[in-house]
């Protein structure tokens, strides 16, 4: 079967959208034999896209879309033959700085559209985890952002139109690039954040900022998580635009440099970031400072390069953890979901040794989002079994106050149990039938957003 998908695919693409085979250990979709695909292909259009999708679906193939291949294994491993990349499919179509727009291919990474703004002081300000690698495809895809979504909100506030090639082969576009409100219902918005289960991403049209002129970010710690929360939730909420506040537990961030300007990395850190023009950064750090005054035990500041190179380092925050799972309620909520992570803080103790390697918390304050890292799992038989449990309570409690539980990563064995998803509860009618209208033979992402 593996080898008659390869030979047909074989003579339906040009050879060079062939990865070949030795290369096919890169785009493991999970673990075992299971987790390889039978074949990787990389087209350079659309159309070969279309071709291969219409086939897929008269053969009942499963397919995984990818950007550039870093983080197949994310939200859970999957099961298909055949994985689709974008990486052929890095051109700037379109960029016109005057009217701080662009159109790109899906496969461009962060990095390489920084290349093409940033002589024109433009950039995308966006933050996803994994840093400027990734590409723009999986970004939106995923619909996921980092610290920088407090200002600036997620890739959903950010495109403006988008092609999508559907499971069954269509060619469809949407939106275009011009920054206005769309009346009635809006495909752009819908396939942001669909994680592929409607259609492979292949070009985004996007709105640009003019890069900050000024950065400043501002560290604040004493005491206990709990003593910050209330003063995070200030900051939060505060009619200051602050670019980020983050509280982490513990603050510790390797190659962050924040030894070297006297923060302490055991205890937990409230970070602000805030950008604009100097006149404008200057001016909200005299307002934090004085709305700080009396509350804090210190406050470490960085600058410029440093306070950006800060920022780099926390984006890889979930890198080699065993387990990310994300937490999310109101934002009001915020406290809840520190002591509901408790349970998973015990079950560390529990499990680890030494004690040492310990839970890690991160929350982007003003969305209600909390991460929690589990940075070494037990291993053997069983030792995952309180953990499975744990985390369906988790889970369930979370659900029942109207938030969620996702899996952001971890080991094939607990998300299969876990499932890196919960029950979409009402919407899971609505998410089903729009998977039909796109992807009618079910062919595309099998089981992510638990469809
Ligand atoms: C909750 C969460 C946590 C994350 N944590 C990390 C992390 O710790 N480290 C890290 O490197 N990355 C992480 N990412 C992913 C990251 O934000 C980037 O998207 C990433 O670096 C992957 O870029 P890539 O091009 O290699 O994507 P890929 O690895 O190729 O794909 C990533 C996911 O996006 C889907 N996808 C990709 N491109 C398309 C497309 N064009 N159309 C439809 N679907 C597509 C894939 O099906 C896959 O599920 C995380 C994402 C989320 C949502």
């Amino acid at each position: 079967m593996r080898h008659q998908i390869r030979s047909l695919l074989g003579t339906m693409v040009a050879p060079e959208a062939l990865v070949p085979d030795g290369e096919l250990e890169c785009w493991r979709t999970g673990q075992g034999q299971q987790g390889l695909p039978a074949a990787v292909l990389a087209p350079s259009t659309e159309e070969e896209l279309a071709r291969v999708l219409a086939r897929a679906s008269e053969e009942g193939w499963r397919v995984l879309p990818a950007g550039l291949g870093r983080w197949l294994e994310g939200g859970g491993p999957s099961d298909v033959s055949v994985v689709v990349s974008t990486r052929r499919m890095q051109e700037v179509h379109e960029y016109e700085p005057a009217n701080l727009t662009f159109t790109a291919g899906a496969g461009l990474s962060f990095s390489g559209l920084r290349k093409t703004t940033e002589p024109h002081g433009q950039w995308l300000p966006l933050d996803p985890p994994g840093g400027l690698v990734g590409s723009l495809g999986a970004a939106v895809a995923l619909g996921i952002g980092g610290p920088l979504r407090h200002l600036y909100g997620t890739p959903r506030d950010h495109v403006l139109g988008l092609t999508l090639v559907a499971g069954d082969g269509r060619i469809l576009r949407w939106g275009g690039r011009v920054v206005k409100n769309v009346a009635g219902f809006d495909v752009t918005r819908l396939s942001v954040g669909s994680w592929g289960s409607l259609g492979v991403v292949t070009s985004i049209s996007a709105r640009l900022f003019p890069i900050p002129e000024a950065e400043v970010t501002l560290i604040i710690q004493g005491g206990k998580v709990s003593v910050l929360l209330p003063l995070a939730r200030a900051m939060a909420l505060s009619s200051l635009p602050l670019a980020a506040v983050e509280l982490l537990d513990p603050l510790e961030l390797k190659g962050s440099g924040l030894a070297e300007v006297g923060a302490e990395p055991a205890g937990p850190g409230l970070v602000l970031r805030l950008l604009g023009s100097h006149a404008q950064v200057e001016e909200m750090e005299a307002r934090v400072r004085s709305d700080l005054s009396h509350e804090v035990g210190s406050l470490q500041r960085l600058e410029g390069e440093t306070s950006r190179a800060f920022h780099e380092t926390l984006n890889g925050w979930e890198e080699g953890a065993d387990l990310v799972a994300r937490l999310c309620l109101l934002p009001s909520e915020l406290g809840t979901l520190l002591d509901e992570a408790e349970e998973v803080r015990d079950l560390v103790s529990k499990a680890s040794s030494p004690p040492g390697a310990g839970m890690r918390l991160s929350a982007h304050v003003g969305a209600g989002v909390l991460r929690v890292a589990v940075p070494k799992l037990p291993e053997g038989d069983g030792g995952l079994d309180p953990w499975v449990s744990s985390l369906r309570s988790l889970r369930a409690r979370l659900e029942e106050r109207g938030g969620s539980l996702t899996l952001s990563s971890g080991p094939s064995a607990l998300l299969r149990e876990v499932g890196a998803w919960g029950a979409a509860g009402e919407e899971k009618a609505l998410m089903a039938g729009l998977k039909a209208e796109f992807d009618p033979q079910g062919i595309l992402a099998p089981g992510r957003l638990g469809l």
